[in-house]
């Protein structure tokens, strides 16, 4: 069984884009309105010659979007929990945010392997968002964008360790 990257972070931070991605298969629901995808996904994922498993959790982002809702919590913790490494996306477009804090709080606490990468970071935003990411406590941060697929050879080496 290959190892298992968990992609969690907040509503809309471009996880199932990550996922669809890494996964080269569009199996995971993306869309611009929140709440979009559902379910709970997995894949076979591939960057460059690293091969893993790779769990996309679903937001659940009807329930509560001010802060860390029950369902998305739960998921987030089981994928976590089962997972080689968490990779923890935030969106350098709106910088960190209080729930951004939490999660990473979460997995500070829970002293999960992370890997922490800041999203949508294509054009200027990027290098501000990856800077302000620091300040999460979860080591150096990449830049990354799932939609234009920059940060490739960051991102390969940042999860090396861990598969
Ligand atoms: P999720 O809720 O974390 O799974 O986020 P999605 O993957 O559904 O993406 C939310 C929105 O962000 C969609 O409109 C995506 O097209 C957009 N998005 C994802 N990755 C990027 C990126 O690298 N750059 C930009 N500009 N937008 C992105
Ligand atoms: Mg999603």
């Amino acid at each position: 069984p290959h190892p298992t990257v968990a992609i969690v972070g907040r509503p809309n931070v471009g996880k199932s884009t990550l996922f669809n991605r890494l996964v080269g298969k569009r199996l995971a629901l993306v869309d611009d309105r929140p709440g979009v995808t559902r379910d709970r996904r997995e894949g076979d994922g591939k960057l460059l010659d690293l091969e893993f498993r790779v769990i996309d959790t679903a937001g659940f982002e009807d329930e509560d979007p001010a802060s860390l809702p029950g369902r998305m919590r739960q998921q987030t913790e089981a994928a976590v929990r089962e997972a080689d490494v968490a990779l923890f996306l935030i969106d350098a477009r709106e910088g960190v945010t209080p729930l951004d804090e939490e999660i990473a709080n979460w997995l500070r606490a829970e002293d999960a392997p992370v890997v922490i990468a800041v999203n949508k970071a294509e054009g200027r935003q990027g290098e501000t968002g990856r800077l302000e990411a620091f300040s999460l406590g979860l080591g150096e941060p990449i830049a990354i964008s799932a939609e234009h697929g920059e940060g490739v050879v960051d991102l390969f080496e940042s999860l090396r360790p861990f598969i």
